[in-house]
């Protein structure tokens, strides 16, 4: 094993590839960026790759909405993958399938935006500049970005794009995380590659929107054997941030700012752990039918009881059993604590603001030719971000200026 792994590494000193353009992470931001650069022109397929651990775009996407069966996006029908604000409509239009939008914001049907999303990807043949592999470091040499794959491979490029998203960290609480090495069988973060089999009585911990599809789904297969263990009451919002920081109206009074104050809006006005009112109006009604129990508290400690995990709960002095305990508590803000990304600050000294984010300028750019996307673009992009409508301002503003 260790000799294969040092002839991949030697094979890869002698591999070398320039390229116009790199871009690391091939999730919904990675791809719409590279859309947008092969749609306006700005490279051709075979001078662009996407570096991504996985064996197609868009793939951690597709399984986290699957797991929890979210059936209908949270963003309305203009926020997608391609550059016309449009393309999602016309394409809806064209499809057979029933079930394309729903409700007054027109929130396409997952499976309409994942067709339509590789709709977009063949037009530009983006499976020709696909590069199966974890980016392990990135240096500057000369004037190219070089960029080193656990592969053994090495390539070149003249730009590069930072977009790996939450780097895959996901949240688990402080309490759960020695239940999920222990029992990985029963208990586990649903964002997790690997994901417990679903065996009731099941414990959902998180008060989310990710929580509640899964809970819907959970009640619906086993009805009345779910328990949610959430801090708070459902928060209702449509949006995960107001329209407002979508355009001028709440962004140019942003652009004003200084980074500490960027970081502390952005967190002010996120609407984290909240549910759209149609997933309110459900959960009440299976609530009501008995399908699922909810019970507002937090857990302060676990204990296996033979084939079952007991939580036992900090305020009520209560406890809980379930034989598959889920965890849908989110990602890690622990974004930036990436040693890849740790290396090529210091290296290259870039700037971070104190919140440890990179300082940007208006197209995105850390340093000559190097960009970021999601996450490590908030303190430019604002609140919108890490969410789709992110990616689409980042193409733009990554592929208009070039
Ligand atoms: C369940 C769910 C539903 C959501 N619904 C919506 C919605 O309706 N509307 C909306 O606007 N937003 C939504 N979001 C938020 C956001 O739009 C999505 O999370 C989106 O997928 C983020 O895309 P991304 O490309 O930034 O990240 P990811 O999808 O995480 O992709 C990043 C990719 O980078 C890869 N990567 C990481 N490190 C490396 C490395 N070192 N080398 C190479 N590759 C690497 C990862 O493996 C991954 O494949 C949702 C999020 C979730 C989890």
């Amino acid at each position: 094993m260790i000799c294969k792994n040092w002839t991949a590494r030697l094979k890869g000193l002698v591999k070398w590839e320039m390229y116009d353009w790199v871009i690391v992470g091939g999730g919904i931001h990675g791809c719409t960026i590279a859309a947008s650069l092969l749609k306006n022109r700005k490279t051709e397929i075979n001078r662009i790759k996407i570096i991504d651990p996985y064996p197609v775009p868009l793939y951690q996407w597709k399984k986290r909405t699957e797991t929890i069966s979210m059936p209908y996006l949270r963003s309305p029908g203009v926020h997608h993958v391609d550059v016309n604000p449009f393309s999602l409509k016309a394409y809806g239009k064209q499809s057979c399938s029933r079930d394309k939008f729903y409700g007054p914001y027109s929130r396409p049907s997952l499976s309409l935006f994942n067709a339509h999303s590789y709709a977009v990807f063949e037009e530009v043949e983006l499976q020709k500049a696909w590069l199966k592999g974890c980016v392990e470091k990135i240096k500057k040499v000369n004037a190219a970005w070089e960029v080193q794959i656990d592969t053994g491979m090495r390539l070149r490029s003249e730009n590069l794009v930072v977009a790996t998203g939450t780097n895959n960290k996901v949240y688990t609480p402080e309490w759960g995380k020695e239940l999920c090495v222990s029992f990985p069988n029963q208990a586990g973060h649903i964002f997790e590659d690997k994901v417990p089999p679903f065996i009731p009585p099941v414990a959902v911990i998180g008060g989310g929107i990710s929580a509640a599809h899964l809970v819907i789904k959970l009640a619906q297969l086993f009805p009345g054997q779910v328990t949610q263990i959430a801090r708070h009451e459902n928060r209702v919002h449509d949006f995960d941030s107001d329209p407002g920081w979508l355009g001028p109206k709440n962004m140019r009074s942003y652009s004003q700012l200084q980074s500490d104050e960027r970081r502390k809006l952005i967190t002010e006005v996120r609407n984290k752990g909240s549910v759209p009112r149609e997933l309110a109006s459900r959960l009440k009604r299976l609530q009501k039918e008995g399908a699922f129990t909810i019970i507002l508290d937090e857990v302060d400690s676990w204990e296996k009881k033979s084939s079952s995990i007991q939580l036992n709960l900090t305020h009520s002095n209560k406890t809980a059993e379930a034989k598959t305990v889920l965890f849908a508590t989110g990602f890690s803000n622990s974004v930036m604590e990436t040693d890849w990304l740790q290396e090529l600050i210091h290296e290259h000294e870039l700037q971070c603001a104190n919140c440890g984010y990179p300082v940007i300028d208006e197209s995105l750019e850390w340093c000559e030719h190097l960009f970021v996307s999601g996450p490590l673009a908030e303190l430019e992009l604002g609140p919108t971000a890490r969410n789709i409508a992110g990616a689409r301002k980042a193409a733009e503003r990554i592929a208009g200026q070039r």
